[in-house]
């Protein structure tokens, strides 16, 4: 078959959710690949959603940067949780999810030329975003089992060209919360080396035993040279409604800005109405709670994956985990992936698609446990078939 697809993204084809998802379906497999919850947010959300559809708030294209009652509520929320102050109208941008927030900052600030830090296992979107600006990923790896930053390694990293660091954390797909240190080396590198932080901060509520959030933005040097990137899939639990932020710098987010309104221009506007009443009205024992409820599934699916011979690592935050195959086999993640949902119904996704080179991780594959207690406790069940 002719390929039509432009030689920089030709190393990407179908996402590894799409493709897993598509399993899942076509076996009738429980889903722990793709990372969305099986239970939906609020109902005080989801009403507000059709109350603004019935009285027809959003149904027309919505304003550029979103709108105000959204934006107030987002710089609200970025104070009451972190005393961060920002300005409505200058430094808060709502997008289609966090994934276009992270593409229009890529497609802004850099191009050909340009080099982007990735701390790898990185989230699939980023070097695809970063292909289609015509700039050139550096990886950096996290070494395991901790996954926290190798200030050595990010800063041997760095060159003339290099422009911007992506950051995630709560991170997936380890689970890992960045602790003082690795945030520390990596303010330290992008002040000396004047680059730009994209912080992707889409899993800030979701932390466990104690271990908080400490968004980028907050530390000494960094407000003015950090992208924050937020979403209402992940902090609410409505992954379908596309809708996110970007917050920082008025000259930031105006250079974010300008390239989001040539992507989707404007999207889901009842669904920000809904958002906004969502970030103005629920306690933070809301947040709270959705975190110690995501404990327990993660302590659940984890005791579970043990009985069937897998070696797990203990997230701090996210709603995935990951397990090491290699005591139960010698196959590769994906290899083992592909077979799972024939082999026990049940899909995951395989960590190596994280990396710039796919001989990494291989043994390793992510589990997402933001699923209801009888789903992980069904699935449990199906993978004790691996024992065998
Ligand atoms: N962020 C979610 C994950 O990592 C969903 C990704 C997607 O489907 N594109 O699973």
């Amino acid at each position: 078959m002719r390929t039509y697809l432009h030689p920089r993204l030709q190393s990407f084809g179908t996402t590894i959710f799409a493709e897993m998802s598509q399993l899942a379906t076509a076996t009738g497999s429980i889903n722990l690949g793709q990372g969305f919850p099986d239970t939906d947010g609020p109902d005080v959300v989801k009403q507000a959603a059709l109350d603004a559809i019935a009285e027809g708030r959003g149904n027309q294209y919505p304003p550029g940067p979103g709108i105000p009652e959204l934006r107030r509520a987002i710089t609200n929320h970025q104070r009451a949780y972190y005393g961060i102050s920002l300005d409505v109208d200058t430094q808060v941008l709502v997008t289609c999810g966090a994934t276009e927030a992270i593409a229009a900052a890529l497609l802004a600030l850099l191009g050909p030329g340009d080099e982007c830090i990735l701390l790898e296992p990185f989230y699939d979107s980023y070097p695809a975003a970063v292909a289609m600006a015509g700039a050139t990923v550096v990886p950096v790896t996290l070494p395991g089992p901790d996954f926290q930053i190798d200030a050595d390694a990010l800063r041997a990293a760095i060159t003339a060209r290099t422009k911007v660091i992506v950051v995630n954390s709560p991170h997936n797909p380890t689970g890992t919360v960045f602790n003082a240190a690795s945030q520390a080396a990596i303010c330290a590198l992008a002040i000396e080396h004047d680059l730009v932080v994209l912080s992707d901060e889409a899993y800030e509520h979701l932390t466990f035993d104690g271990v908080t959030h400490v968004p980028m933005s907050t530390l000494p040097g960094m407000a003015e040279r950090t992208i924050t990137v937020g979403s209402a899939g992940k902090s609410l639990s409505f992954t379908g409604w596309k809708v996110g932020w970007a917050t920082g710098s008025p000259a930031l987010v105006s250079a974010v800005r300008t390239a989001k309104q040539f992507l989707t221009y404007v999207a889901s506007g009842p669904f920000q109405y809904a958002v906004a009443v969502g970030l103005d009205t629920l306690e933070p024992s809301y947040f709270a709670e959705l975190a110690s409820s995501l404990a327990g599934k993660r302590d659940r699916l984890s005791e579970g994956l043990r009985s069937c011979g897998l070696t797990v690592l203990k997230p701090q935050g996210t709603y995935f985990v990951i397990a090491d195959i290699s005591a139960l086999t010698d196959m590769d993640g994906l290899t083992f992936c592909r077979a799972l949902p024939e082999r026990c119904r049940v899909v995951a996704i395989p960590t190596s698609v994280f990396y710039s080179d796919s001989s990494h991780g291989r043994s390793y594959v992510r589990f997402a446990f933001c699923k209801r207690d009888d789903v992980i406790d069904e699935a449990v069940a199906r993978l004790a078939a691996l024992r065998a």
